[in-house]
């Protein structure tokens, strides 16, 4: 009998190791990540190198995620494998029908230099975007979703401190989420307004609540669905998703009434919530990387995991080897849950900054 007892508690304890093994990894050390977009060359340099500075986490493109090689290398190194999913950025999707644009408040399409965005209600774009991550799940089971660009229409790295709120965009503002809106809010669009920057003017001013609610629904609902399906397919499959790097008070609530992104909702599917503290593109500071960190933090109770740039863009002035280390030592403060640099390729191009990784994460 006893020995039929210790058998069973035996296995109990084997399963229960098994299916907490991966969740361990993440709850109990930290994530150094790297975003990674595409490679040349073959990858065991690759993670040796990575190993060598502490790196044990990989966000990578969908195309590294359908590299055999580049998957088995990273398993046998033990090095988590997160896809980056950019959601309602979709240029293919947008060139080949140009009616999925976002449409912004003064009626134009939602587009600045690069940044262009898919209006985020379209029911056929939602479906196509959700069957895509599934497949990729069921095709290469890789250990993370990191879901990115899932917000509205804003470019924030060229949003810096002294911004007026006013001059940030507000979308969609196309016929069919204004009808949407409607139907959702209950809120009555007069008849008597035509033109869409009449409507959004209407809106904004009388209805401001109930569209940041619309907006943020859309957002934390897609997030949903993707999770929801995705975990039912891997249970135990983490989640991530690219945060604007906005406290809550920051641009007058503007990562709701922006962005759309509802934080507190939102870090309910998550295992990791990742804000984008590129401080040198925002023309912020080292603690201000800290700062963006724990205002998460205190909002959602969530692992938070900063990812700081490595090198400058955008702007011109350099990011310094000193500046890096900075955020880097910021960056990893409690309650922070690791760091994910932007990006290797950056990294790759400057030793100094891989010796300071090094030197930093393993103290
Ligand atoms: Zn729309």
């Amino acid at each position: 009998m006893n020995s039929m007892r210790i058998i069973v508690s035996a296995i109990l304890t084997s399963i229960l190791f098994y299916s907490c093994n991966q969740f361990n990894t993440a709850e109990n050390s930290r994530i150094i990540g790297v975003k990674i977009y595409n490679h040349q060359g073959s990858f065991n340099p690759l993670f040796r190198e990575w190993q060598s500075i502490g790196i044990n986490t990989a966000f990578v493109s969908e195309e590294l995620l359908a590299n055999k090689a580049f998957r088995k290398g990273a398993t046998d190194k033990h090095i988590l494998i997160f896809v980056i999913l950019p959601i309602f950025f979709d240029e293919d999707a947008l060139s080949q029908n140009p009616d999925l644009y976002a449409i912004k408040s003064n009626g134009e399409r939602a587009v600045d230099d690069w940044v262009k965005f898919v209006c985020p209600s379209n029911p056929d774009f939602r479906k196509r975007k959700i069957d895509g991550i599934l497949k990729l799940v069921r095709d290469y089971n890789p250990d993370g979703l990191s879901i990115d660009f899932i917000r509205h229409f804003v470019y924030w790295e060229m949003v810096f401190p002294n911004t007026q709120t006013v001059d940030l965009p507000n979308t969609c503002f196309d016929p069919s989420c204004v009808s949407k809106f409607q139907e959702h809010s209950g809120v009555v669009v007069p008849d008597s307004l035509i033109k869409t920057q009449q409507i959004s003017s209407w809106i904004l001013e009388y209805h401001r609540q109930e569209w940041t609610a619309w907006k943020c629904d859309l957002i934390t609902g897609m997030v949903e669905e993707i999770v929801t399906k995705a975990r039912e397919i891997n249970p135990g499959i983490l989640i991530n998703a690219h945060i604007v790097p906005w406290r809550k008070d920051d641009f007058e609530n503007g990562i709701k009434k922006i962005a759309g992104q509802d934080v507190k909702t939102i870090s309910g599917f998550m295992d990791f919530l990742s804000p984008m503290t590129y401080s040198h593109m925002v023309k912020q500071n080292a603690g201000w990387v800290h700062s963006v960190t724990e205002d998460l933090f205190k909002q959602t109770q969530s692992s938070i995991l900063p990812s700081i740039q490595v090198k400058e863009a955008y702007l011109t002035d350099t990011l310094s080897s000193r500046e890096f280390e900075e955020n880097l030592v910021s960056a990893l403060l409690p309650p922070s849950k690791g760091v994910v640099f932007w990006s290797w390729e950056h990294l790759d191009q400057d030793p100094w900054k891989k010796e300071i990784i090094k030197n930093i994460v393993s103290k």
